[in-house]
């Protein structure tokens, strides 16, 4: 495929999410597969629903994913027209005038009541989806322009021919056929000026030369009412691919209303996941490679990208499975750029770093590098590390209770560590491994009771390393409390 050109719509109204970065996602992975463009273009005609800030916070949050517009208000090419839609009211004003004079579309003066009224009839007429009557249809010049002189203003509807199929064939769904007799006449161009979704987007896709839409499925209603503004308006209309529903586990849509508390792109950044894992685990949203594989990096996904591979079901947002590519790409760091990239996400109330060395420090964090998930979950190891008064959980002291050594124990492990001349990792061990032979004890036996007395802790990263950045005199103070 040659020269295509995608693009990603969002409307201000909003924050990225999960739902509307997997949108960017794959319209961006499409594009780039094929050495395409990538747009990005505001829908922003909905001017009270605008959200400060949003557009802003969506730019940052997908140049943090590494999903680079090619062409967006920010980096515009003429040629396209204007990439926020607020700026294009009048062309769409301009194209709803033009259909009236080719009469695909009329002028309505019916009031909102009037609208009510006749939809509450349909329905106590038993008609399931009402559908305008077409009262303003038949008006004569002299009655619009009596109207117009009340200082009416009408809204403009585009005339929806009679009985007719619309066909196209989705990427994701084959052929969709949707039936003409299911739509009524509906308003392109609202009494205010400002013209509606489904008008504006058509316009703007073919000012733009979009030649595919990649878009979620709660579209797939919109599409019968664009494919009768293309034929309008002459043109071709672009491929389309109706993305399948994320659901959660409880399989609803995901989103903030369903209850799903981290939806926000900026929540799994604050968390401390990596955007190679988002994006890693959101281009598997809905999309699949063909082999066993799945830790892709942007380059590979753009590589092996084929949109023959969309689902055909919805796809299940598993937190746990983003948890584990994130801590794929934690486990892959070099350890200077984890111990920079974790040290964020301490919580300095809490843990005061500065007891330890820069050195020491780092040493402590680099032990949980292959345990924890995403960032914050530091916070749950490092209580071993700041327990000046050695405090030890009950559950832990019951532990320690099951093993009869304990009194031999703690008097030999003490004087043990006490003579270690150089404080080293290999002398612990030693005295481990010593303590072992002369008390003759092994495996759990040795080891349980020793890093319970030593650290206060029942589980823990690497013994000898957990007692070495611990310093002596913490430990001894662990062991005889
Ligand atoms: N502004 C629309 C949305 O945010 C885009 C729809 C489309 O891609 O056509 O859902």
């Amino acid at each position: 495929m040659k020269n295509i050109r995608l693009r990603y719509a969002p409307s201000p109204t909003g924050f990225l999410h999960i739902g509307n970065t997997r949108t960017a996602l794959m319209n961006y992975l499409f594009a780039k597969h094929y050495d395409g463009s990538f747009i990005v273009r505001i829908e922003d005609t909905d001017l009270e629903r605008n959200v400060e800030g949003a557009i802003e916070s969506q730019f940052e949050n997908m140049n943090w994913l590494g999903i680079i517009p090619d062409e967006s208000f920010l980096k515009p090419k003429s040629e396209f027209g204007k990439y926020k839609q607020s700026e294009k009211f009048e062309r769409y004003e301009k194209i709803a005038n033009d259909l009236i004079k080719e009469k695909l579309a009329y002028k309505c003066f019916c009031t909102t009541e009037e609208l009510e009224a006749n939809r509450e009839l349909q329905i106590s007429k038993g008609i399931p989806a009402p559908k305008y009557n077409k009262k303003c249809l038949n008006l004569s010049d002299s009655e619009i322009k009596n109207l117009e002189k009340q200082n009416l203003k009408p809204n403009i509807r585009f005339l929806v021919p009679e009985n007719r199929d619309y066909k196209t064939i989705d990427l994701v769904r084959n052929e969709v056929v949707f039936n003409s007799k299911e739509i009524g006449d509906f308003v392109i161009l609202k009494s205010n000026k400002i013209a509606t979704y489904n008008f504006a987007v058509v316009i703007d896709d073919i000012d733009m030369k979009i030649t595919h839409v990649v878009r979620g499925e709660e579209h797939i209603s919109n599409t019968p009412r664009q494919l009768m503004i293309y034929e309008a308006l002459k043109e071709t209309p672009p491929t389309f691919c109706h993305l399948t529903l994320i659901v959660d586990e409880t399989h609803k849509k995901l989103s903030k209303r369903s209850g799903n508390e981290m939806f926000f792109i900026s929540q799994y950044k604050s968390q401390g996941y990596l955007p190679e894992a988002l994006f890693n685990y959101i281009g598997l949203l809905g999309w699949s490679p063909s082999g066993e594989e799945e830790i892709f990096s942007k380059e590979e996904f753009i590589k092996i990208f084929d949109e023959k591979r969309f689902s055909k079901s919805p796809s299940t947002f598993d937190v746990n499975k983003l948890k584990w590519i994130n801590s794929q790409y934690m486990k892959k760091m070099p350890d200077l750029d984890y111990t920079i990239f974790i040290k964020d996400f301490v919580d300095q109330s809490k843990f005061d770093f500065k007891k330890y060395s820069e050195h020491d420090f780092n040493q402590i964090l680099l032990l949980f590098k292959k345990e924890i998930g995403f960032g914050v979950e530091i916070n749950e190891h490092l209580q071993l590390f700041f327990n000046p008064n050695s405090i030890i959980d009950e559950k832990s002291k019951l532990t320690l209770k099951e093993f009869s050594t304990i009194n031999v124990l703690k008097k030999h492990v003490t004087s043990e560590l006490e003579k270690i001349e150089d404080w080293t990792e290999d002398n612990i061990k030693m005295v481990i491994k010593n303590t072992g032979l002369a008390l003759n004890l092994k495996g759990k036996d040795l080891f349980m009771p020793i890093r319970i007395l030593t650290t206060c802790f029942e589980h823990g990263p690497e013994l000898a390393k957990t007692i070495l950045l611990l310093g002596r005199e913490q430990v001894i103070k662990n062991i005889n409390l």
